[in-house]
């Protein structure tokens, strides 16, 4: 092998290549705002502000064209006092260390927020998926896995998909992770990670789940506001995994889908787009380019369209200033995390448009995660139905429990979700102490 042949990642793995914004700094800023409101221990303070671990690796690849390349995969581990650290594994040409921790420490609210037993982790390879045949995906999840090794575990750290990856990512690395154990311990370890297809022990429901719990949260919100569902209009940035399931769910219930977009481009058709072959173009093409349907708009015209609902399901800081100082929606229900930065989040809740945060509106994918874990640990499976109603019930208290403690601490809607969250990880510092 020549030398020659891998090149050196040259990037600070700080920084983020094409965002004018950090999002650590974001995710600091609202735990900032969340400390003034919940009295919080200074310990707890600090420890929360950062995370536990921040893994990078480089591994080489030999990929099919013969090359070998060398890959930056990343995996950080916010804090696991309430149970194993939980989160998404990303592939995007744009994943840097910064964005990893944000996204874990926001994995750690939202399972607090949710009361699951796990902890909060991101992590990913920055590359480019869509550049590369299966075989070539085949092979960097195997090699990265196998370059993890025990820095993940099924009572350590539990990944799941996350933007560019999905189940047949999540399949690969079981199936790596448990030929790296012993034989007896084989089907133990499928657990390790969550999102899997169903054949290889994933939960019914999963694929859904997200999208299936931003519509629960939007049911909540319309039965609050007195506002009717039926006949509505809804504007969804990213069609992938989220974005379509959340736009087919609200289209059964008579929510018309008239703008949407991806990092193609954005359409807009005021008698509705249907959602179901959107999704099926999608996942011929790969993306929204070139769709037939409807009328194509600029950006600028997208976040403008005039709509009740607008459902950021794309990437982080979509919605900064500029953003919300031109939308014209009811309410933004953060399928994404971190689409919103602290400006635009003050800017649309001065113009008096809602917002459920995205610790809150997604995290219906970690609860059928978790529901995964359990039925892998137990060796059930359960029926769909079953997951469902589950999800419904602890979306809709979380939601109503959210509500009580904003109006109490007379606070907007994300700092309540901390408050929660945040008492509930002191809870278990004050009783279990620091050691030593
Ligand atoms: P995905 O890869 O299935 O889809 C991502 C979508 O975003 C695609 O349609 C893509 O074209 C679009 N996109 C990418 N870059 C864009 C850009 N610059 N502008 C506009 N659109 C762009 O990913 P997903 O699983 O649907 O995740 C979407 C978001 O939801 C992410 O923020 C993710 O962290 C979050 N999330 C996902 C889950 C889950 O269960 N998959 C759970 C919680 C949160």
């Amino acid at each position: 092998m020549k030398t020659d042949q891998i090149p050196a990642p040259e990037q600070n793995p700080d920084e983020p290549i094409d965002k004018k914004e950090n999002l650590f700094e974001v995710a600091e800023k609202q735990l900032e705002r969340a400390f003034k409101v919940v009295q919080l221990d200074e310990s707890l303070q600090t420890i929360v502000k950062q995370p536990k671990n921040e893994i990078i690796i480089h591994f080489p690849v030999r990929l099919t064209s013969g090359k070998i390349q060398l890959f930056k995969g990343y995996r950080v581990q916010h804090n696991n006092v309430l149970g194993p650290f939980k989160g998404g594994m990303r592939y995007h040409h744009n994943v840097y260390l910064d964005e990893c921790k944000a996204l874990a420490a926001w994995m750690t609210w939202k399972c607090a927020l949710q009361n699951i037993p796990f902890g909060g982790g991101k992590g990913g390879v920055k590359f480019d998926p869509s550049a590369h045949n299966m075989e070539d995906l085949e092979r960097i999840t195997r090699r990265f896995t196998h370059a993890l090794g025990t820095n993940i575990g099924p009572e350590w750290d539990i990944p799941a998909p996350d933007v560019g990856t999905n189940s047949q990512t999540m399949d690969w690395m079981m199936d790596t992770y448990s030929n790296m154990v012993s034989m007896s311990d084989k089907q133990a370890v499928k657990r390790v990670v969550t999102g899997k297809s169903i054949v290889c022990g994933g939960s019914p429901g999963r694929e859904e789940a997200t999208g299936r719990g931003i519509v629960h949260c939007i049911n909540q919100w319309a039965l609050e506001k007195r506002f009717s569902l039926p006949g509505s209009t809804l504007a969804v940035q990213g069609f992938g995994n989220v974005g379509s399931n959340t736009a087919q769910i609200l289209s059964r219930m008579g929510v018309s889908l008239i703008a949407v977009g991806d990092h193609t481009g954005y359409w807009r058709h005021p008698e509705g787009f249907n959602p179901y072959k959107i999704s099926e173009y999608v996942r011929a093409h790969r993306s929204l380019q070139g769709y037939p349907g409807g009328q194509s708009i600029s950006r600028d015209e997208f976040f403008a369209t005039k709509c009740d609902i607008f459902v950021p399901a794309a990437l982080e800081l979509q919605i900064t200033e500029k953003e919300a100082k031109i939308m014209n929606c009811k309410v933004v229900v953060e399928g994404a995390n971190g689409p919103t930065d602290i400006d635009g989040e003050n800017l649309l809740l001065s113009r008096g448009i809602d917002i459920i945060p995205d610790i809150l509106a997604n995290s219906g994918g970690v609860i059928v995660s978790y529901y995964e874990w359990l039925q892998n640990k137990r060796s059930e499976t359960w029926d769909i139905e079953d997951v469902r109603s589950r999800l419904e019930t602890r979306m809709s208290s979380t939601y109503q429990l959210v509500s009580e403690k904003a109006r109490f601490l007379k606070v907007d809607t994300r700092t309540a979700c901390y408050a929660i969250a945040l008492e509930r990880l002191q809870q278990v510092y004050t009783r279990r102490g620091i050691w030593p």
